[in-house]
Parts: structure tokens; sequence; C-alpha cells
């Protein structure tokens, strides 16, 4: 298995911040709809990619498509911009960065801030804020003006680059898992499938689970799946017990996070697919944040069999994010695994 750079690059670097999905929606949906029987795009945006199985037992896949980022909430009189951040952010990630706003048309811009040389030493000692930041697009207000209106959404400008082993850039949380999915769906094309299969591509995770919710009412699946990044904080600095993940130590099988607690059989399931198929795995319990898993898990008449697989991720939510290729191609491994064999484990309460 060879990763797909060209695609991956695409997915990465097409923009769709939470609630502003429709460049990377639209190629999502170009890319699933030869490996799929129907496609649906619900009014929220979500897209479910359905294919037909032997029995009608339903399994949901979730990775979510958007991105966090920023929405323009004031243009000043100098025509700098101000935001509010879509997702969660740690400010100091904001610094130096380009950005590009998706205003009439799309404008390259910087995330600007306060030189240290004027900082008093009591600003110097504290820590910059989301507030303290501001956009420039080098342009006077009449001419931001005609391209750039309040409500203006705004994502991180990054190239996808390879960087040793590892796979780096902007957004990998989560568009490595919706590239997952798609070469999963590719890898199973000519097999036949033991249940439903609804390979979801969700809205708004990054700003509370939101598109989750719909996804899964519609669907209301037996069994489902989310596919998300995790923490690999496997770096100076760090002690082993808090590391979460290892990057290159395998597809990580999520036990827990502060959202959801994978269903006991599943997480089985998945370690027995995995140590049978020779697939590198670690396990995943994540002390804070949460999934799609926590929504699909819940959100449906009668509770689904839930779990998680994950894609460790160094710098996570930073425009630096890096994921090593052999987990990539593990997970896409597994999980192809998981959807074929699924009728082959006794799922009763035990
Ligand atoms: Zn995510």
């Amino acid at each position: 298995m060879k990763i797909d750079w060209k695609l991956v690059k695409k997915i990465s670097e097409t923009p769709g911040v939470s609630g502003f999905e429709s460049a990377i929606r639209n190629l999502i949906i170009k890319e699933v709809s030869p490996y799929c029987d129907s496609i649906r795009i619900d009014n929220m945006g979500n897209v479910t990619a359905f294919r037909k199985g032997k029995s009608d037992q339903k399994l949901l896949l979730a990775a979510h498509m958007d991105e966090i980022g920023f929405i323009v909430n004031y243009i000043d009189d100098e025509g700098f911009l101000h935001f509010l951040p879509l997702g969660g952010f740690d400010p100091k990630t904001l610094t130096a960065q380009r950005v590009i706003v998706h205003g009439k048309k799309d404008l390259l811009g910087v995330m600007a801030s306060k030189p240290i040389h004027i900082m008093s030493p009591e600003e110097r000692k504290k820590s910059v804020e989301i507030k303290d930041y501001f956009i420039d697009l080098g342009l006077p207000k009449d001419e931001v003006a005609k391209y750039v209106e309040v409500g203006t959404p705004v994502t991180r400008e990054r190239s996808l680059e390879k960087l040793g082993n590892c796979i780096n850039g902007k957004s990998l949380d989560n568009r490595i898992s919706v590239y997952t999915l798609i070469e999963t769906l590719k890898l199973i094309k000519d097999e036949e499938l033991p249940f439903d299969l609804y390979a979801c591509f969700t809205v708004q995770e990054e700003v509370g689970i939101r598109g989750a919710h719909s996804v899964s009412l519609a669907v209301d699946p037996d069994f489902s799946i989310a596919i998300d990044t995790t923490i690999a904080y496997d770096v100076p600095g760090s002690i082993p017990r808090e590391s979460v993940t290892k990057l290159g130590h395998g597809v990580a099988i999520k036990i827990m996070d502060a959202s959801a607690i994978s269903d006991y059989r599943m997480t089985k399931y998945m370690k027995g697919i995995a140590n049978k198929e020779g697939i590198k795995w670690q396990p995943e319990l994540l002390p804070a944040g949460g999934t799609d898993t926590a929504i699909i898990q819940r959100l449906n008449k009668n509770g689904a069999i839930a779990g998680a697989i994950s894609i460790p991720t160094r710098h996570i939510h930073q425009v630096i994010e890096s994921v090593h290729q052999e987990d990539v191609k593990n997970a896409i491994k597994l999980l192809s695994k998981i959807i074929l064999k699924i009728d082959q484990f006794d799922w009763s309460h035990q």
C-alpha cells in the first residue's frame, strides 16, 4: 500500500472551516462517488456514502471534514480584520501565520500582533490571547470592503509536505481520516459487505460535534465507528504516561476519551482483528476532548455498539501537524478488515 500524495495533499489543503465546508465537501463527493451505491447530502451538509450489504444491519463510519479556523466579526477603520475562532485554538499557535480570507475572492492575510519591542515588561510576561491578534491583508479599508464582510470565514494557509517518514501540514485533524476513509472505500470496492455501510463525512465537529447529530438520527446505526486524530505527545519534555499515543507505533484503538467510552465488545473485536491480521496498533485513552463517537454511540434509538480508531498526531491543532505514514496505512488496513469481518463476532452482552 502506498500513500496517494496527490490526493492527501489536495484533501489537506482544501479549505473547509466548520460551517463553511463547501469546497472540501465537493472534493469528497467527487472522490467517493465511484466507490458507493448512492450519496446523500443532508441539510447541514453532511455527506453519507452508502453501500448495500448482505444483511440490513447498519454500520456507520464517521470522519469529520471540517477544520478549525476563524470568522471575521469586525473590520476596523484601517482595514484590519478582527475575528472569532471556530474550534479550539491555543493562541500561541496563531503567531506569524499566513491565513486565507474567503471573501468574494480569496485574499492572503497575515495573523498579526504587537511586536515584542514595544511591549511593557508586564505585557511580555503575560501569555497572548486570541483577541490580541488581528488579520492584516495589506490593503486599505476601501479595498478590503470590496471583498470582505463580517461573517467571512478564514482558514490557515499551509502546504502539505513529506517530512521524514511523516505527512506534515495543516488540518490533518481530521483530513487524514477523510483520506483514510476514502482509501478504505477504494480498498473494499470489489468485496461483498456483511452489513449495510454508511460512510459519513460530517460537518461542524470542531465546534462541538454538531453534524454527527443529524447523521446519527438519519442512519440509526447498530454499529458505529468514528475515525479521527489523537494526541501523540511523544516529544521532549513529555513523560511516558502523558504521551497518549506514539507516532509510528501503530493505529490507535480508542478505549475512551472525555466524551465516550468505547463499547467493550468493539474494542475486543478491533484488537482481535489487528492481532490476527498483524496490523500494528496501540491503545488510546485521552483524558480531554472527544470525537463524533460521542454522538453516534448514543443519539439513536437503541444506542450503537461504538468504537473509534485514531491516527496519532504530533503538534495537533497547529499548522504543522504530523502523522506517520505507517500509522495511516495501518488505519486503512484495520478499518477495511473491521468492515469485512463484522458479522463474524459474537456481539451479545457477556
Ligand atoms: Zn478531529
